[in-house]
């Protein structure tokens, strides 16, 4: 429906992705007419994510789309969520005509009010991200009320140079634009997607979140707990038995 939220969420096989998706899913719980659209790095939808995920309630449909194999063999930075999110906007392109696009990454942490600020999106909106970089936030400058820059730790000459969790799209807006995709450049998955959405410039960005003095999403990182697999083999030493 027109005030439909699609929120595209990446997600991967690890032992925090559980806990991960729970705590976003306790968020959109609390949303209302939100779509969530959970797309799975795989070949092969895992059984169990599909039983967790419809065990919140909320509407969703639980894709798959593999990071191409050359990709994922690179040492370095990697394309993460790329697949996953062009699967998603596939998705819209086939199935939505109105509302909003949100691209959620499974580990990063919502205020439910932000949604609200998002939802009347009409072309692209955006407000700040904290805890991102070494700046500590990343966001759109303004002044006077209109768009003057934008504040980030890694500009690196891109035109939009926001974080994923800073923005949305009206599903119009996209459906004009059926190039529009985002490229498997890391460090530029933001700026290529936005910039495949020409027409369209800086200064008809909608300002959020108060004029963008508010932050209602953070870049949150979840600790990588590698032991859990490894201590197996000395388990019973990790059990009293009593
Ligand atoms: N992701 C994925 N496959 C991967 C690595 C990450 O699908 O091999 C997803 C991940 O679940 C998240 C998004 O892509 O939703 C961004 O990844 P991550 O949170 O690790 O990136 P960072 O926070 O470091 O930018
Ligand atoms: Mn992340």
């Amino acid at each position: 429906s027109a005030n439909t939220i699609y929120v595209i969420t990446p997600t991967y096989r690890r032992p925090e992705q559980i806990a991960d998706l729970t705590r976003l899913a306790q968020a959109l719980m609390l949303v209302r007419d939100v779509h969530w659209l959970v797309v799975e790095d795989s070949h092969v939808k895992s059984p169990q994510l599909t039983a967790l995920i419809q065990s919140f309630g909320v509407r969703y449909d639980h894709l798959i789309a593999p990071m191409p194999e050359k990709f994922k063999k690179i040492r370095g930075a990697k394309p993460k969520g790329v697949a996953n999110r062009n699967r998603g906007l596939k998705w819209i392109r086939q199935n939505a005509v109105e509302g909003v696009v949100y691209f959620a990454d499974d580990d990063n942490t919502y205020d439910v009010r932000l949604f609200n600020e998002m939802r009347n999106t009409q072309k692209v909106s955006m407000w700040p991200v904290g805890l991102c970089t070494k700046t500590g936030l990343s966001t759109p400058i303004v002044k006077n009320g209109k768009l003057i820059g934008f504040y980030d730790g890694w500009i690196a000459g891109r035109k939009f140079p926001v974080d994923m969790a800073g923005f949305a799209i009206s599903v119009k807006f996209l459906q004009e634009r059926p190039n529009a995709q985002m490229p498997y450049k890391p460090g530029f998955e933001e700026d290529g997607f936005l910039r495949t959405l020409a027409p369209f410039e800086p200064h008809e960005i909608e300002l959020k979140a108060d004029n963008c003095t508010k932050i209602l999403v953070w870049h949150t990182q979840t600790k990588k707990n590698e032991p859990s697999l490894k201590v197996d083999k000395e388990k019973y030493k990790n059990t009293n038995v009593l």
